[in-house]
């Protein structure tokens, strides 16, 4: 149910004129309204700070954020990859073919990367090998604290965490029997910056499914926050086995975006 509504949604943003995108309209609800007639679709992070955030941190990550958004218009035309995909854009002349995208084909078309780390792809993120060679070193999330309610945003160093993550699931996957162990679970929350309260700081998982920061959350072990539904959701879009209890999906969750930053890595 939720994916149709994030289906049409989708079909808004890349069809419509950005002032009718609902959704848009309400992410940058605190950006300034004079940037309404300025490029929203450029701006996909919901939060505006953030993306000023990163953009003064890090130039690589924003060059590679520019060169991201320039490939959107291939969004429009679906699976750009195969120059035989490009005729079915000739056929779609005007609006009039708006209404006709069968619902079922926009689920493979490609989405605007959420962020300079994930792909085009419904949660699918780049591989570590691209990643370090984009010079991106470390990844960045909104966190929020359930004590003080303070926001900050966090970077955690991506070799570092996957190395740790990796040898800890290849080191204790025979006793995991599929299922994810406890510490994924109920993970440990991060400690807060701002009250200096432990165990407090819970990353934000963003409402739209195609926008959580499936990375993050891998790095910082927090992929158990995410309800069965949001998991659900990964597996479908990566083409896993998605039935079962929540330890089973989450256990699959882990282990599909090992995979994913290492292909060739021995996850299963
Ligand atoms: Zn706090």
């Amino acid at each position: 149910m939720n994916d149709r509504e994030e289906d049409s949604d989708y079909l808004r943003l890349t069809l419509s004129p950005p002032r009718q995108s609902s959704c848009y309209t309400r992410y940058s609800s605190d950006s300034a309204p004079t940037s309404a007639s300025a490029p929203v679709l450029e701006t996909p992070w919901p939060n505006s700070t953030t993306t000023r955030l990163i953009a003064a941190s890090s130039p690589l990550v924003e060059t590679l954020w520019s060169g991201t958004t320039t490939t959107t218009p291939s969004i429009t035309t679906g699976r750009g990859s195969t120059p035989a995909a490009r005729p079915r854009r000739t056929a779609a002349s005007g609006s009039a073919t708006v209404g006709g995208a069968a619902p079922s084909r926009a689920k493979e078309e490609r989405i605007v990367a959420p962020y300079p780390w994930a792909t085009e792809r419904r949660a699918v993120v780049h591989s570590l090998d691209y990643l370090l060679s984009q010079g991106i070193l470390s990844i960045r999330g909104d966190l929020v604290c359930k004590r003080c309610d303070g926001k900050e945003s966090r970077d955690v160093d991506l070799q570092s965490g996957f190395l740790g993550l990796s040898s800890f699931f290849l080191g204790s996957k025979d006793t995991m029997h599929d299922r994810a162990p406890k510490v994924w679970m109920v993970p440990r929350l991060l400690d807060c910056g701002l009250c200096h309260q432990s165990d407090c700081v819970k990353p934000v998982i963003d409402d739209k499914k195609r926008r959580i920061n499936w990375l993050f959350l891998l790095l910082t072990q927090t992929l158990g926050l995410c309800t069965l539904d949001q998991l659900k959701y990964f597996c479908k879009h990566t083409k896993k086995h998605r039935t079962g209890a929540k330890d089973r999906v989450l256990y699959l969750t882990y282990v599909g975006l090992l995979k994913q930053l290492n292909p060739s890595g021995p996850y299963e």
